[in-house]
């Protein structure tokens, strides 16, 4: 188990991409006093508007995997179709200073994250229906027709995860949504 003395708390948030974990996210650190996001590597391509060191490092293959090699991630994971990692030293750092920490990852960081530091507090977001799920992504139109489908793909693999999770939140309603998740970090610190 890693970081035996930390003082603030870990948390995890996971779901289908389309859930609204980006939104819902933004809202817990608004929100939340001493809540802190740690900013993930990822090999992806940025999106419009997006800029290194605020939504992602945005690092080379090579990058990604010298980093794996000097085994420097938290976790991290292939998805869809590129790497995505958190590294250890940034969640440590801030878990030590009694910060809590905020992290936005798949289901598979999600369980590495949990066998390293047990007592972190894994959410699960999910859609209320797969049919929902489609039309918010289509709606979004950040994504081919053929990473959109792997999405698809992805997140009905996802929702049977969900289970391996401490909690589930449905995001049927942004703001009650957003409410759930609030009370519930502020339960747990
Ligand atoms: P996107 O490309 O839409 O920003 O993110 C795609 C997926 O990668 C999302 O499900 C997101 O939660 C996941 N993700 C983002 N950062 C990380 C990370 O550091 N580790 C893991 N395992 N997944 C991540």
């Amino acid at each position: 188990m890693l970081n035996e003395n930390k003082k603030g708390k870990l948390f995890v948030i996971s779901g289908p991409s389309g859930a609204g974990k980006g939104t819902l996210r933004e809202k817990a650190l608004n929100d939340i006093k001493n809540l802190v996001y740690s900013i993930s590597c990822t090999t992806r391509k940025p999106r419009e508007g997006e800029v290194d060191g605020v939504q992602y490092r945005f690092i080379t293959h090579e990058k990604f995997k010298e980093d794996i090699e000097k085994n420097l991630f938290l976790e991290y994971a292939h998805v869809h179709s590129d790497f995505y990692g958190t590294l250890k030293a940034d969640v440590i750092r801030e878990l030590n200073v009694g910060n809590n920490v905020l992290l936005e990852i798949d289901v598979q960081g999600a369980l590495q994250v949990r066998k390293k530091i047990f007592d972190a507090v894994l959410i699960f977001i999910a859609p209320p229906s797969i049919e929902e799920l489609e039309k918010r992504l289509r709606n979004r139109h950040t994504e081919s027709e053929e990473a959109l489908k792997i999405r698809l793909n992805n997140a009905a693999k996802e929702l049977e995860l969900k289970d391996g999770y401490d909690f589930i939140i449905i995001n049927d309603d942004l703001e009650r949504a957003a409410a759930e998740l609030r009370k519930l970090i502020e339960s747990q610190i």
